[in-house]
């Protein structure tokens, strides 16, 4: 049966192949060119994943800051589990800010209420590319005087107030893994405005070594599977495959933090030339899905900031009772729609992060309440024309 995968990008054979001739030749320039006009800003570098870069990012926050009482790093309370072990690896603390289930992003007027005095840097999620409030977080952290990470992972060329997500803050992150707005298997850029937080990731850039063989051979392996098993004629066989590890949230800090190998540098470059079609499908993809979904009694749509534009990596929405949102995502999934109940815990209720944050963080009723009801579906470009339709209709047959 025909699967759609529950995000991802088509990648052909032949976009591989010339990733490999273009590597021969050198493009790391074209990428650092494309990653400055999407972001708007002066640095950008390749780094091996988002999470690598996240943590570069920190350690050059904390030298820049010169203060060692300043080993705290907000987060939001529900986000990717790489952010809080990317904070672990750079040697620092996360503190949880509880999010609005009804915007998935942190609550700028619950931040705003926080001490800041342990404070080194907040960072932001912009989930499936929804930017969050970033003008008012970005503006809070300057009037604090903390640093901000604008985390942009899943929100590459989503914009909000005349500036890209990414942008926002003193640093930014981009990933190209599995299932974000472009893919190359791994990896993942750093942009960074002038000033001395550039300096000091530039410095921390000195201390990380060349993609290994083994790892670009990997890569370059599971990119060919890849971008044939995204078809949804062989989704539907691979997806049940243990090895795939698929759909699984994971803690992890043992990462590579290197540098992005050559062919993969050509990849990304080739693949942002189409950065704004595969966004323009996304957006249309949501927009039907917003129409089709909006009078669903029992089911909540996002709520987005007025004038931002989102990059839907993926198209979430929440049903309000728990065991209804678990049958539809069964159903869903049997109709071979790839929906997910995305990450499946708040971060307070992950054992690696209850072990190292205080009391007062458990308190997050906003990102359990999230866990509880979110549901994701794909937008890519492999969904069929009749797609919004097809959801609409598993929706209905699986009411209260
Ligand atoms: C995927 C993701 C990351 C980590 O990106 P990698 O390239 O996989 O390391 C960080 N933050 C968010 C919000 C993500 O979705």
């Amino acid at each position: 049966m025909n699967f759609l995968a529950p995000a991802g990008t088509p990648i052909d054979l032949a976009d591989i192949w010339r990733s490999l001739h273009a590597s021969a030749v050198g493009a790391g320039p074209a990428l650092v060119g494309q990653m400055r006009n999407i972001s708007g800003l002066p640095f950008a570098v390749p780094v091996s994943s988002a999470r690598a870069g996240m943590t570069l990012v920190l350690r050059a926050m904390r030298a820049a800051a010169r203060d060692v009482v300043r080993n705290e790093v907000i987060i939001p309370a529900y986000t990717c589990y790489s952010v809080p072990a990317s904070i672990e690896r750079a040697g620092l603390r996360p503190r949880l800010c509880d999010v609005d289930p009804s915007t998935l992003g942190i609550d700028p007027s619950v931040l705003a209420r926080r001490d800041f005095s342990r404070v080194l840097a907040v960072v932001c999620a912009n989930l499936y590319g929804l930017p969050d409030d970033l003008p008012a977080i970005e503006a809070l952290c300057r009037a604090q005087g903390v640093y901000m990470l604008d985390d942009s992972a899943q929100a590459l060329g989503a914009r909000i107030g005349g500036r890209a997500a990414g942008s926002y803050g003193d640093a930014g992150v981009y990933s190209f893994d599995k299932g974000k707005i472009i893919s190359t298997m791994q990896g993942g850029v750093i942009v960074a405005g002038p000033g001395t937080i550039q300096e000091e990731i530039a410095r921390e850039l000195d201390t990380i070594t060349d993609a290994s063989r083994r790892d670009a051979l990997s890569n370059l392996i599971k990119l060919v599977v890849y971008s044939t098993c995204l078809r949804p004629e062989f989704y539907g066989l691979i997806r049940r495959l243990p090895f795939t590890g698929l759909g699984h949230t994971v803690y992890e800090t043992r990462y590579p933090i290197g540098r992005l190998a050559d062919f993969q540098i050509a990849l990304a470059a080739i693949l942002l030339t189409r950065l704004d079609t595969l966004n323009s499908g996304r957006r249309t993809q949501a927009a039907r899905l917003t129409d089709a979904l909006s009078d669903c009694p029992g089911l909540a749509l996002i709520q987005t900031p007025v004038e931002a534009l989102g990059a839907y990596s993926r198209f979430p929405f929440r049903v309000l009772d728990p065991g209804r949102r678990m049958r539809l995502i069964e159903g869903l999934n049997r109709a071979g729609i790839g929906a997910t109940g995305s990450y499946p815990k708040a971060l307070a209720d992950v054992p690696e992060v209850m072990a190292v944050i205080p009391e007062s963080d458990r308190h997050c009723p906003g990102a359990r309440a999230l866990a509880e009801t979110i549901v994701t579906l794909p937008t890519h470009a492999y969904c069929p024309p009749d797609y919004a339709g097809r959801v609409l209709a598993v929706v209905s047959a699986c009411s209260a």
